[in-house]
């Protein structure tokens, strides 16, 4: 049985996919509208001119905890995606690698082994880390609230952490998880990242990179939106939400086209949606204030291009490069360029990508001089820690520099209690996207429980059971008795 519902989903990045898929999917009758020509927003790919190649717009990464993100990849149909690696490699200043991977103790003590064992880090840091650790575990869920309003930097400075184990560690695990310098980084939300991605069970850490280029892992969106009764319009544009009586009735395309709808989902950026919205609509939804308001956080990354080579040019999988320019390095194998590609070269090179959030220096940068940064860093930390190629170096053939100025929201304080829930004063207006109330940094999985808050709160409306959705993993060891 349909109600009386009529749903517009504006904007096919993860929280719109994930949304639109899970409503058609209860019967409800759903139009998801995009408007580029491609799906997933910024989780996405792009062809390289110069190589012919399908290239992530950067490395998108997940962890074990991102269960809604593996979810939807399993709703598409999709299995086996994702390549997991359980043990996470860290340059150290003394050329060396430090690598970090569970060991069969109850948690958290599956991370003391290597830990301990980590050269990069001096005993005075790894104490001064194992004290803070010991009290982000026992500070519980629950704790996490008593620092909202403060920075994890101060807090950091509150539990006396050297600046050394500020920059060989805490530094570059914050901004990787957050997308932004720890001085601007929410504590609570840095809090549950270290509680959840590290200390709450030993299935926790890992890093899981697609196996294909993102672009394609949402290929199956269309069928099975159209399978379940929806719809999905590339390169169609909402310009306004409009609204009469308290309620939201449709939105208008960029064809000038109003379209109406009983209930509509909005995923777009916060500075995005303050162009969507009438000073009316504004004046009457308290989620709608300060929209303009809100700052974000510049990724920069590099695809880098070298000719074939035996032994090759990375044998790790990646490398966490801390207190370096980049904050990652991934090694992306070997690709074999297209018979016509324009390079001139043809047929298997070797890859490599390496990346640097919270950039608000490198983004400033030219690209030429990032590109031939990048090259340095990636034989500065190869040479030192794999091999050496002083002589000769392989042949460099193409790079590509990647500036996402507006890569994500900054997750400052002021931000963090700024965000949107899915519902609020206007009645239809469902608010949704990674920026919104998730409790998760901007991430995917941040953008797909977002949209899945979205969905639940329509199903509701509607007296609809929502789907069931996946939990969160469950602490264990000694851990559960604090999350
Ligand atoms: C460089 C970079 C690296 C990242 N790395 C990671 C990572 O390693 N791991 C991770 O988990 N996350 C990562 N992220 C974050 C992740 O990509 C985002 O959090 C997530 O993709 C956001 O999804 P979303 O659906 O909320 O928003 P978006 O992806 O922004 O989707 C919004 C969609 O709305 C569309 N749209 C905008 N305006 C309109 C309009 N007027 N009408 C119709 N459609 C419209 C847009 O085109 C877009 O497709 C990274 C982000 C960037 C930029």
């Amino acid at each position: 049985m349909t109600p009386n519902a009529n749903i517009i989903v504006i904007g096919a990045g993860l929280a719109g996919i994930a949304a639109s898929l899970r409503l058609a999917r209860l019967g409800l009758p759903v139009r998801l509208l995009e408007t580029r020509k491609r799906l997933g927003g910024r989780a996405s790919s792009f062809t390289d001119p110069t190589t012919d190649v399908v290239l992530d717009q950067c490395q998108h990464a997940v962890m074990p905890a991102c269960t809604h993100i593996l979810d939807l990849y399993q709703q598409l149909g999709l299995h086996d995606v994702i390549e997991w690696h359980h043990r996470v490699h860290f340059t150290t200043e003394h050329n060396t690698v430090d690598t970090i991977s569970p060991a069969p103790l109850p948690a958290p003590l599956h991370l003391a082994p290597s830990f301990l064992a980590m050269r990069g880090l001096s005993l005075r840091d790894k104490l001064a880390i194992a004290y803070a650790m010991t009290r982000i575990l026992t500070l519980g869920k629950a704790g996490r609230e008593r620092h909202r309003g403060r920075t994890i930097a101060q807090l950091l400075d509150d539990w006396g952490q050297p600046r050394t184990a500020r920059r060989r560690f805490w530094d570059v695990t914050i901004t990787s998880a957050c997308n932004d310098q720890p001085e601007n980084v929410d504590a609570p939300l840095a809090l549950k990242v270290f509680q959840e991605g590290f200390l709450a069970t030993s299935k926790a850490l890992g890093v899981g990179l697609p196996r294909i280029p993102l672009v394609e892992l949402y290929q199956p969106l269309e069928q099975e939106l159209s399978n379940a009764g929806g719809s999905l319009e590339l390169g169609t544009s909402v310009t306004r939400i409009t609204h009469e009586g308290g309620r939201v009735t449709g939105v208008v395309t960029a064809d000038g086209q109003h379209r109406p709808a009983t209930h509509v989902i909005t995923t777009v950026p916060p500075d995005r949606l303050h162009k969507l919205v009438d000073a009316n609509l504004i004046a009457r939804d308290q989620r709608l204030a300060n929209l303009d308001r809100w700052t974000f956080a510049p990724i920069v990354a590099v695809h880098l291009f070298y000719e074939l080579t035996d032994p090759p040019l990375m044998r790790l999988p990646h490398l966490v490069t801390p207190d370096r320019p980049f904050d990652w390095i991934f090694n992306k194998g070997v690709t074999t360029l297209p018979p016509d590609a324009p390079i001139d070269h043809q047929g298997p090179v070797q890859h490599a990508h390496l990346l640097t959030s919270g950039a608000h220096k490198a983004v400033l940068e030219h690209p030429k001089n990032v590109l031939k940064l990048a090259k340095t860093e990636l034989f500065r930390a190869v040479n030192s820690v794999e091999r050496s190629f002083n002589d000769p170096k392989p042949s460099f053939l193409h790079g590509r520099v990647i500036k996402e100025k507006v890569a994500t929201f900054s997750p400052s304080p002021e931000l963090m209690s700024a965000r949107p829930a899915a519902s609020g004063d206007l009645k239809g207006l469902y608010i949704s996207g990674d920026w919104t109330d998730t409790g998760w940094p901007a991430t995917m999985e941040g953008a797909v429980r977002a949209g899945h808050a979205a969905l639940c709160a329509v199903a509701t409306d509607l007296n609809f059971d929502p789907p069931p959705l996946p939990g969160d993993m469950p602490a264990e060891g000694i851990s559960r008795w604090f999350l």
